[in-house]
């Protein structure tokens, strides 16, 4: 067996030896170099997981590499042991009296290698027939099959690069072998026993995608990109030796590769590679002292290996991101920040200030008293974290502009609510001073700005936003093949699922024919020949565009709970969505009459900071006929073309407007829209002066579904409505 012959290998040279051996200049901690060895020695297939050029290939060489010469039968092609020839094919030699004479198997030749990609089917790994010497053979005949890597690799390791490319059902097809099973294959009748390591290597995140089946067969090795300064330098210099001389240069190399991963709009960072690519461009430009060089080398050779998100990604991002580290790196930039925030409090803080009115709306005005009121008012918000996070690092930093106040003295103060005068205008002046400070930082930071609007979020700010809201909405939610890798479960989006075959029409596409389907076809017609009538096309989903005009209810009594937020949330969240399948969205706030807050777009950020800016109509009645018609109008602007045409009412309270027949009124005119084939849901926040009967007429009018919810499911409906849109 592989596992007792690695085992042997072990305890011959001894596990430090053999440690060193397998892992050599192996940038990984001691825990998981002995985890991966008792995997090897217990026999389990083990699975190399981490993000790209972080080295899983060399180390999955590395395992096979520790293979011996063999003997062999030559010739077999599961390479049988000669005092154990037992596979079918030797078997069959054996019964027509071929001898099996022995031969050696170089211990390189033992790994067989397959590139994980969609296109791999289950006959590259088992086998196929050969057609040829079937036909003269006979289907049943042993030379009939031709095995794949998986059994050509038996007594030896099978090494899947990018395991997580390759189908699911393809691995299934193999679960049965990889726990050990004996494997059955078409022509023979006889089970036989296979005796493999398999080694996958992956992104981390396939394992979200991986049966539970499957995960089992694996143990797991996780690697990382090297961080620390002292090992990255012995990388750089295997590789670039040149650098030696210009150990500055080197630093900064190093440094630069480790603030793109730390960066709080990057997902990931720049790899080993891309580290020790950076570092070869710098040097063969022959410049490398010079800062000149080092940005453009960094712009040559980073930008393009930085992961962002989806949303974040617009253009010429990467190459400011990397501007802006250089320039701190270079130490271009000013004076250094008061405080430092990590990415998460950021997003919090985003979303709060957005969300909580409190602070949302003295922010926005700059009445600041009224906003430091509502910091002690909310001791435990994020924004008060913030601004008491500022307070104490004033007061350390200059003691003697508030009269020697020390974090211990200022706590005193606050608890016993003392102090005189001229303390009391200390204790203001600092307080003024640290909110002035904290939308000073945030400022710096680029999350908020000042607009024609008064204080809100700047585009960056709009960034984290959307970056904190979707993983909310998405996770375990729907697969948009958002934060998945580029191979995971988008394939059912843009061109649509495969729903069956067709017979062939003039004008379809030549990739869509289906070489098995037509040869079935042609059997089945008895044709010798194939012929156009049996052409075979595939039918796919048709993902048609659609224009989705959503209007959101501002009347009263949205006022009640953070029912404002959720409907901007929503209308947020649909934004996201509907930008995934390319769709168009325009939004229309409604009250007593309708406004079209923003027209047709596929902006995220412009649609996600219009609608942040609306405010609640006080006191104002509603009128949902009159948005309805209004969306008529907007979508009647947009030539049609091809896409269907969608309203998604969002409303709470029941049609007040217009006297005298507010809901007759919004019937007629869902009754208009349809005629027009325009389609419309409706989504009814359920609460007191809910009427769910007149928002399920409008849905049944207008085609289209009835969502009844709670203001805190409202995202998640919105999302359900996206999807079902296309579906229809
Ligand atoms: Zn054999």
């Amino acid at each position: 067996m592989l596992r007792d012959e690695i085992r042997r290998s072990i305890e011959q040279t001894g596990v430090a030896e053999f440690k060193s051996c397998l892992f050599g200049d192996f940038k990984i901690g001691e825990a998981e170099k002995d985890g991966l060895i008792t995997s090897l020695i217990s026999g389990h297939h083990v699975l190399i997981l981490g993000p790209p050029g972080s080295g899983k290939t060399t180390l999955a060489n590395r395992i096979a590499s520790i293979l011996k010469d063999i003997e062999v039968v030559e010739g077999c092609p599961l390479n049988c042991p000669p005092q154990d020839a037992s596979c079918p094919w030797c078997l069959d030699k054996k019964s027509r009296g071929i001898s099996l004479p022995s031969s050696l198997l170089k211990g390189a030749e033992r790994t067989k290698r397959v590139q994980g990609s969609g296109g791999l089917v289950k006959e590259d790994l088992i086998g196929d027939i050969d057609v040829e010497v079937a036909l003269v053979e006979g289907l049943r005949s042993r030379r009939a099959f031709v095995p794949g890597k998986l059994l050509r690799a038996n007594h030896g390791v099978l090494l899947i690069d990018f395991i997580d490319r390759v189908p699911e059902r393809v691995l299934n097809s193999i679960l049965y072998p990889l726990q050990g099973e004996p494997i059955t294959i078409g022509p023979f009748e006889q089970a036989f026993p296979l005796d493999i390591l398999v080694i996958g290597t992956g992104q981390a995140e396939m394992l979200n995608d991986f049966s539970l089946d499957l995960a089992d067969c694996f143990d797991v090795v996780r690697l990382d990109y090297v961080d620390k300064p002292v090992y990255q330098r012995e990388i750089i210099l295997a590789s670039v030796p040149e650098m030696t001389d210009n150990q500055v240069a080197l630093d900064r190399v190093i440094d630069i590769v480790n603030r793109t991963r730390k960066h709080e709009e990057v997902e990931r960072g720049v790899s080993t590679r891309g580290m020790v690519n950076y570092a070869s461009i710098l040097c063969s430009s022959g410049l490398n002292e010079d800062k000149r060089m080092l940005r453009s080398a960094a712009l040559v050779s980073l930008p393009h290996r930085l992961k962002i998100p989806l949303e974040a990604d617009t253009p010429a991002k990467r190459e400011e991101i990397i501007h802006e580290i250089i320039a701190e790196v270079l130490d271009e930039v000013g004076e250094e920040e008061i405080v430092t925030l990590p990415k998460e409090a950021i997003e919090d803080l985003v979303e709060e200030l957005v969300r909580e009115d409190s602070f949302r709306v003295p922010l926005k005005y700059g009445a600041f008293d009224i906003l430091l009121r509502r910091v002690k008012k909310f001791p435990e918000s994020q924004f008060a974290l913030l601004y008491s996070q500022v307070l104490q690092r004033l007061i350390e930093l200059y003691p003697e502009r508030y009269g020697g106040l020390t974090p211990e003295l200022l706590k005193e103060m606050e608890e016993v609510r003392k102090g005189d005068g001229g303390q009391k205008m200390l204790m203001g002046k600092l307080e003024a001073d640290a909110l002035g400070e904290t939308i000073a930082t945030l400022e710096k930071k680029g999350i908020l700005e000042y607009g024609k609007n008064g204080w809100g979020l700047s585009q960056r700010g709009i960034t984290f936003l959307l970056e904190g809201l979707a993983p909310k909405l998405f996770v375990d939610k729907y697969s948009y093949g958002y934060g998945k890798h580029s191979t995971g479960k988008k394939a059912n989006i843009g061109e649509g699922k495969i729903v069956g075959t067709r017979h062939f029409h003039f004008g379809d596409r030549y990739r869509d024919i289906s070489l098995r389907d037509t040869i079935r076809e042609a059997i089945r017609n008895r044709h010798a020949e194939l012929t156009r009538e049996d052409i075979k096309v595939v039918t796919k989903h048709i993902r048609t565009k659609i224009n989705i005009v959503l209007l959101v209810d501002l009347s009263g009594t949205m006022r009640q709970l953070q029912k404002l937020w959720y409907a901007k949330q929503s209308a947020i969240a649909l934004t996201l969505a509907a930008s995934y399948y390319r769709d168009h969205v325009g939004i229309i706030s409604f009250s007593n009459l309708a406004e079209v807050v923003i027209a047709l777009s596929s902006n995220i950020h412009e649609i996600t900071r219009r609608t942040l800016d609306l405010e609640l109509h006080e006191n104002a009645f509603t009128n949902i006929g009159f948005a309805i018609a209004k969306a008529c109008s907007l979508l009647a602007h947009y030539p049609k073309g091809k896409a269907k045409q969608h309203i998604i009412v969002v409303s709470d309270g029941d049609a007040t407007a217009p006297h005298p027949s507010p809901e007759k009124y919004a019937l007629s005119q869902a009754a208009v829209a349809s005629r027009r084939s325009i389609t419309i849901s409706s989504v009814c926040i359920a609460q007191q002066s809910s009427n769910p009967d007149l928002m399920r007429k409008i849905a049944k009018i207008g085609k289209g579904r009835t969502y009844l919810v709670g203001a805190e499911e409202l995202p998640s409906a919105l999302l359900e409505e996206a999807l079902s849109a296309h579906a229809t």
